[in-house]
């Protein structure tokens, strides 16, 4: 009988689905190995195919923030099972689910669920645009969205540089509304608003960068952003579906006290199952249909299942100091890996913020923006990866993407990591 590996696993893939993956990044594509495949996953460990335990960094990219498994958020899901997958029609478990994130994000006065994060910014974007009759995006190099189609924009940096599709299928007649300014070029807003500010429906902005590698925003930056959008009229719109719940329980905007108009969330909001969200302001949430004019829709959009999962998440969530020992949990890591990286003398470099957070292999004091992070060593990131990878450590596969700690990743387990992490730095000077 074949023996099954993660290897066959993804040749047979590779013949069916592109690349062997439903999602890029799986496909550890630059890393110079072949993705594990996954059979199971309990506390802070995947297993793969042929019973190897990673300590995983990585979390479903994030909304496994209690650890996988989790017996509270399957419990919730057992409970709700027996009773039917879908109905179309409204339940009190969608209500449930819009009052809890209210309560926990006071910027949000109502809510609407979709199934996926790149479905709430695609949202979030049309109804800003419909709500401010104005066609003109403006984001940041570096943050991803989603893949929607106006957000999938890469342009030089600088104000005012109109947009390029940055992959084919985006048609330019719709990439030129979408107008891409350096993360954290305070200077660069200012000059944009003061060209286009009367053009511009919204701003949307991951307010930690944590899709080229975690960035946080410099002081002033949020500010600046909230600051140019009152005085323009345009939507301020923070893409929290990573941060949310994650780097403050109230997400980035309660950890740097700004208040966007409108929040898109993903990853914990569903507890992992697919779930999106947007919410904000209620004269602006008022646009939507069937309200008001702006469309927007969904077959399985506040799905009950997920529903369940997502509002069990969120309550664990809500238990005092859990995010002050997320985020000590991070620090012990990430001063662990700075420490072990001086001592071997490999230049490295952390950023953390709450449960996420960021290593650069570089010699720079600071990295703030896009071109400092494609700016470090990518090949170094790649030895360590794979070299963790074979010690049963999983980082995420690429050097642009953040880390995830979780609640139940305990001492033992930073402990081990850091030790792999040690004999790992010895074999990359
Ligand atoms: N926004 C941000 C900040 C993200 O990190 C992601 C995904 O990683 C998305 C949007 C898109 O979410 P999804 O992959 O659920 O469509």
């Amino acid at each position: 009988m074949d023996l099954i590996t993660s290897e066959t696993l993804f040749t047979r893939a590779g013949h069916r689905i592109p690349g062997g993956v439903n999602s890029p990044v799986r496909a550890f594509k630059g890393m110079g190995r072949a993705p594990m495949f996954v059979s199971r996953a309990r506390g802070p460990y995947l297993f793969d195919v042929e019973g190897k335990r990673y300590i995983d960094y990585v979390g479903s990219w994030g909304p496994m923030i209690t650890g996988h498994a989790d017996p509270d958020v399957l419990g919730a899901v057992r409970d709700r099972l027996e009773d039917g997958l879908s109905f179309g029609t409204p339940t009190a478990v969608e209500t449930d689910m819009a009052e809890l994130i209210c309560e926990i994000m006071p910027s949000i006065d109502m809510v609407r669920m979709v199934n996926s994060g790149t479905e709430a910014t695609m949202s979030a974007v049309r109804l800003a645009r419909g709500y401010t009759g104005r066609d003109k995006v403006v984001k940041f190099e570096g943050n991803y969205h989603g893949h929607v189609d106006s957000l999938l924009v890469k342009a030089g940096s600088g104000a005012l540089t109109h947009g390029e599709p940055s992959s084919p299928g985006v048609p330019a007649s719709l990439a030129e509304h979408t107008v891409t300014l350096s993360y954290n070029d305070i200077e660069g807003v200012r000059e944009c608003f003061r060209e286009i500010g009367d053009q511009v429906a919204c701003v949307i902005v991951e307010p930690v960068a944590g899709n080229m590698n975690c960035i946080p925003p410099v002081p002033g930056f949020l500010k600046c952003l909230r600051e140019v959008c009152d005085e323009s009229g345009a939507v301020l719109i923070f893409d929290e579906v990573m941060t949310g719940f994650r780097v403050a329980l109230g997400g980035a905007q309660a950890h740097y006290s700004i208040t966007p108009d409108l929040t898109c969330l993903g990853k914990i909001v569903g507890g992992g199952m697919p779930v999106g969200a947007f919410g904000g302001k209620r004269h602006i949430m008022e646009y939507l249909s069937p309200l008001g004019p702006v469309y927007q829709a969904g077959t399985l959009s506040g799905n009950p299942l997920a529903m369940a999962a997502g509002i069990a998440l969120l309550k664990k969530i809500r238990q005092p100091d859990f995010h002050k020992r997320l985020s000590e949990r991070v620090n012990t890591l990430c001063d662990g890996l700075e420490q072990r990286a001086r001592a071997a003398g490999v230049s490295l470099l952390t950023h953390r913020v709450g449960g996420m957070f960021g290593i650069f292999f570089t010699d720079q004091t600071e990295v703030n923006d896009f071109a400092a992070a494609t700016g470090c060593d990518v090949e170094r990131f790649r030895r360590f990866f794979t070299a963790m990878l074979d010690r049963g450590v999983y980082m995420a596969p690429s050097p642009f993407e953040a880390g995830f700690m979780s609640s139940v990743h305990e001492d033992e387990d930073i402990n081990a990591t850091l030790d792999a992490a040690e004999a790992v730095f010895a074999t990359l000077t």
